[in-house]
């Protein structure tokens, strides 16, 4: 099997980069995330709770959950890697969406099952297409909503219409990584998952600013996290990366205001690059991905970015090779941002920075 590919880092000697490859959050951790982390230090002679219980009890008073319904993972990644292990396999078959984010595919492939992609509708996950492309023997569907790397939602309504189109036997699992960012005011997806079945994703790495402490978690039904428990290598949180992610649960005002600083950059950043010509679809995320007239000008843009120290994602792995995927990050890169992209299309006088 391909490796899973991460963003290409390089830099020019001597420059100072600006990461925007990555979706991390453009902000460091709550000072309580870190306070807490460092108070976790002096007791690291032991080993971590292998409940996790003050961080699922910090998740489960944040959202009003049951405790014990909530598992949590070193990154949701580790969750996705547990599900495809207990779910999928040699003879089954996984089904996530055309731009479904890449991960799905390589823990798929990991479980020695088989991947099918649905086509997406501009941009956006289609529940049509889904249902159609169900098979006998798919097992579990994969949605990311908000998307990566689209950055694009589909409503609540159209995952509870996908759940029922769905047999009971198939495990819906949908990842809401960027979930903090999604303001569109509906009620969240945690309830589906009393219907039996389904999965809510959820990770401290993007509006937490906590993806170096490797946190996720999930909300799963009773019998799921039976399974997943079994295989999960409850080790693998450190004591450090609990108390973070705890600390950080219980100060939504700082998760909040980081969010809506960095949605107020995204869009008046869209805007600016859809009045040079380029497409962008509607984000809900720390990401805006971007489309260019073709492959040329895609590879011109990045490497031009790239050479003066904007680490930006190409998108050729998605068969998107005429996309760059574009993290929000401070207002000085944002603005830098905008107008090496201007330059790259040799149109820099038309950007009002
Ligand atoms: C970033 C991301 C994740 C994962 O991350 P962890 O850092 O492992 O929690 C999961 N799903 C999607 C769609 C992501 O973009």
């Amino acid at each position: 099997m391909a490796g899973y590919a991460l963003a290409d880092l390089q830099l020019p000697d001597g420059i100072n980069p600006a990461p925007l490859a990555q979706n991390e959050s453009c902000f460091p951790p709550s000072p309580k995330a870190i306070d807490a982390a460092a108070q976790a230090m002096t007791c690291a002679q032991f080993y971590p709770d292998p409940g996790q219980t003050d961080l699922r009890q910090s998740i489960a008073s944040v959202h009003g959950l049951n405790i014990d319904n909530i598992v949590c993972g070193a990154g949701s990644m580790e969750l996705i890697s547990a599900l495809t292990r207990c779910y999928a396999g040699p003879g089954l078959r996984v089904l996530t969406t055309q731009y479904g984010y890449a991960f799905f595919r390589t823990a798929s492939i990991m479980a020695e099952a088989e991947i099918d992609f649905a086509p997406e509708v501009d941009f956006t996950v289609s529940v049509d297409t889904l249902l159609a492309a169900v098979q006998p023997t798919t097992n579990i569907i994969f949605v990311a909503n908000p998307g990566n790397p689209t950055g694009t939602v589909i409503p609540r309504g159209e995952l509870l219409r996908l759940r029922d189109g769905l047999d009971e036997n198939v495990l819906l699992v949908i990842d809401e990584a960027y979930g903090e960012f999604n303001d569109s005011n509906e009620a969240p997806m945690f309830d589906l998952v009393e219907r039996g079945n389904t999965v809510v994703l959820r990770t401290f790495s993007k509006a937490y600013s906590l993806a170096g402490m490797r946190m996720g978690w999930g909300l799963f039904p009773t019998e799921i996290v039976e399974q997943v428990t079994k295989i999960l290598c409850l080790g693998s949180a450190s004591v450090a990366s609990l108390a973070a992610a705890a600390a950080a649960m219980l100060d939504q005002d700082y998760m909040k205001s980081c969010c809506a600083d960095v949605a107020k950059r995204r869009d008046s950043f869209a805007k600016d690059l859809s009045k040079l010509g380029l497409t962008v679809p509607q984000s809900k995320t720390n990401f805006v991905l971007v489309g260019f007239r073709d492959e040329a000008e895609a590879v011109r843009t990045e490497t031009h970015l790239r050479q003066r120290g904007v680490l930006t994602r190409g998108m050729g792995g998605y068969g998107l090779s005429h996309c760059i995927r574009i993290t929000i990050g401070s207002a000085e890169e944002m603005d830098l941002t905008g107008q090496l992209i201007g330059e790259a299309l040799g149109r820099f006088s038309e950007l009002a920075i």
